[in-house]
């Protein structure tokens, strides 16, 4: 007779479920009150087939994950793609990739679809993905220890998180550091996925990068921001050049950032960095240039954390709500 699992002895309101609802894919783990994951599953979103099939993505994980143990969760912490009313844990927009998913209640939806798994008074804490992104690097990683910080995520798209005086920066419409939509010198040739031009996610983005290269006469053969690097790699000058003003356009943009934020510190995420020295310079030089003197000591540093970080900060938030 094969032996059946052996319940893992986890006291109640000793672990939190933490979910990083992405538009391809949804991670989640279970966490301790260290911020440790302990057990982690991925599983497809589902996001084409509308907020039911997504919710129902996690619970199937929160079940798998709690399958050999007898412990209740304490409390969930999600970040999701989308702009979300972290107060009552609704989405407030969100990109056709997700169907339907603007005015979904997630918090409430997950609080009453996983039901029985959760201690009576666990809290369900719902952010946007980047802003639990911020929270982990915060409370783990590049920015632990700083009073304040704009956590920048840069890849197909560009998103970022504020952290002030310890604590998440909504803003009154839930957008608060956005700076994928500022203004940007450089990116007036190229549309934003807004819908408007010269936004520095129209430049800075991996797609925007790539959209640049391709203004700029660049190989059609070269299909995106990872074919512009690999090219620019193997000397192709048109890419080096857009690889270099994709950059300086998000130093020019984290420069305006600062001067309105003024944070400890500035920590960069995502694909795009990965680069290497050849988007790093650039991007630094044009930050020097724009920033005043009193800002021009202000730390840049890769993030630490990598794919966890969601997940980490997700669990932090939900630990804080408990
Ligand atoms: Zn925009």
């Amino acid at each position: 007779m094969a032996a059946l699992p052996v319940p893992v002895p986890v006291p109640s309101r000793e672990l939190v479920l933490a979910v990083d609802i992405g538009g391809t894919k949804t991670a989640a783990a279970l966490v301790d009150r260290d911020g440790v994951l302990l057990r982690a599953e991925t599983a497809p979103t589902r996001a084409a087939e509308g907020p039911a099939a997504v919710i129902s993505t996690v619970e199937g994980l929160a079940r798998r994950l709690l399958a050999a143990s007898a412990a209740q969760l304490a409390g969930v912490g999600i970040g999701t793609a989308g702009v979300v009313d972290a107060s009552s844990g609704t989405i407030v927009s969100a990109t056709d990739t997700f169907a339907d998913w603007p005015g979904t209640p997630v918090a409430g939806l997950v609080r009453e679809a996983l039901g029985e798994l959760l201690v009576p008074d666990a809290p369900v804490v719902v952010q946007n993905d980047v802003d639990a992104h911020a929270e982990g690097e915060h409370r783990h990683g590049a920015a632990a220890g700083a009073a304040s910080v704009l956590v920048v995520a840069i890849g197909t798209g560009v998103g970022a998180g504020l952290i002030v005086d310890g604590a998440a920066v909504r803003g009154a419409h839930h957008v608060a550091g956005e700076i994928g939509h500022l203004p940007t010198p450089g990116a007036e040739h190229l549309r934003c996925p807004c819908g408007r031009a010269g936004h520095l996610e129209a430049i800075g983005s991996g797609i925007g990068m790539h959209a640049h290269f391709r203004s700029l006469g660049g190989d059609p053969l070269v299909a995106d921001a990872r074919g512009v690097s690999a090219a620019a790699a193997d000397g192709d000058p048109t890419a080096q050049r857009a690889i270099r003003e994709s950059a300086a356009a998000v130093g020019r943009a984290l420069a305006g950032a600062a001067t309105i934020l003024d944070p400890e510190r500035i920590v960069i995420t995502g694909g795009v960095p990965k680069i290497g020295d050849a988007w790093w310079t650039p991007m630094r030089r044009a930050f020097a240039a724009d920033a005043i003197d009193a800002l021009q000591s202000t730390p840049i540093l890769p993030g630490t954390l990598g794919d966890d970080a969601p997940l980490r900060g997700a669990a932090a938030s939900a630990w804080r709500a408990i």
